[in-house]
């Protein structure tokens, strides 16, 4: 069985071609116009993934060494994203697999991000149902009960800001380009994670919510700054690994708790947030301490990626299910 993935949900084009649960090839175009922007422009955004298709695509296919009549199956985001950047990988996709007379196949691609993690690798570990993830992204941060491959229940999310949003609008704050992500995980390495209290939201239930502690940090910052222009440069790595330090803690005090009164101990982590290095060591600590069976996705497979929508229209392809040409994108499609 060989399927086509595409993702075009955010900034990043992506094809994959995987031969049997593995990945023969996963083309990422970044799109480099929205750094000065301090975010993704959806209008720029659509436009840039209208040009890279094509050649995303026919790249995705050489480096395999697959023709397209080879082809299983075409699997695409459908949603949730923005939506002009859903619509150029949903029609793309319809058209293609009408041309080629194959099936169709629909993923959501924070289901994507999940099954990620069944993407055949090199140690042959699989969490095991049901499991735990704690997805953490650009749009979304979720506490998901995974029962099996397309049946999720989110126990908790984030009520405002996600957690890679956190990182992102903090990053701006400091004046770094967009995604602040990768940024603030670098300086952080050298930075005392406790040199700045930042405050943690109590929520009920495993709900998370990160817009107040953006805001503290813009507060502190603007009255350090007055009091010295050069505050943040001189402090950059303090601030980092404090304002970090402070997501992360966040993050495992809900995990902890979801996975304690669920009596789950396989852990796994999804997302773009998934790729820090912080969160990723937490993991492996708390984990040890907890006794979890631990699941953290290769770094490629964190950030967008089509090859996670493959593998999740590998599973799809084995049930059979399959979408016709009346398929729509959907903006905000849910997980369950
Ligand atoms: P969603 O999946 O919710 O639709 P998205 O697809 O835009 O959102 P991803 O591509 O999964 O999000 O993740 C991008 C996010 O991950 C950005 O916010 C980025 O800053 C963050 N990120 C990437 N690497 C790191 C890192 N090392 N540390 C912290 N954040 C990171
Ligand atoms: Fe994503």
């Amino acid at each position: 069985t060989i399927i086509l993935g595409i993702e075009s949900s955010c900034d990043d084009t992506s094809a994959s071609v995987l031969i049997n649960g593995k990945i023969i090839s996963n083309i990422v175009a970044n799109q480099a116009v929205h750094e000065s922007f301090g975010g993704v422009v959806p209008e720029l955004a659509s436009r840039a993934h209208q040009q890279n298709i094509v050649p995303v695509v026919a790249a995705a296919l050489k480096e395999a060494n697959v023709s397209k009549e080879e082809l299983s199956a075409i699997a695409f985001t459908r949603g949730p994203g923005l939506l002009g950047s859903l619509i150029v990988g949903t029609s793309f996709s319809k058209s293609l697999a009408l041309a080629l007379d194959i099936p169709l196949i629909e993923v959501n691609h924070m289901q994507g991000h999940i099954l990620a993690h069944f993407i055949q690798n090199d140690s042959n570990r699989y969490p095991q149902f049901p499991f735990i993830c704690l997805t953490v992204s650009g749009g979304h941060t979720q506490i998901v009960l995974v029962k099996d491959y397309f049946e999720m229940e989110i126990l908790g999310e984030t009520i405002d800001d996600a957690a890679g949003e956190a990182f992102d609008k903090a990053a701006k704050i400091m004046g770094l380009p967009y995604p602040g992500g990768p940024l603030i995980d670098q300086f952080a390495k050298n930075g005392n994670p406790k040199a700045y209290p930042f405050p943690i939201a109590n929520l009920e239930g495993y709900n998370f919510s990160f817009s107040g502690l953006k805001t503290s940090l813009l507060y502190f910052l603007k009255k350090e700054l007055v009091k010295d222009p050069e505050f943040i440069t001189k402090n950059k790595a303090d601030i980092c690994a404090s304002y970090q330090h402070t997501i992360i803690k966040t993050l495992f005090k809900n995990l902890l708790k979801a996975t304690r009164a669920n009596n789950i101990t396989n852990i796994a982590i999804a997302g773009g947030v998934s790729a820090n290095s912080l969160l990723r060591s937490e993991l492996e600590r708390i984990g040890k301490q907890e006794h979890w069976e631990t699941f953290i996705p290769n770094f490629e497979y964190c950030t967008d990626n089509a090859g996670m929508i493959a593998i999740a229209g590998y599973y799809k392809y084995l049930k059979k299910e399959f979408v016709g040409q009346d398929i729509t994108p959907n903006a905000r499609l849910k997980i369950n």
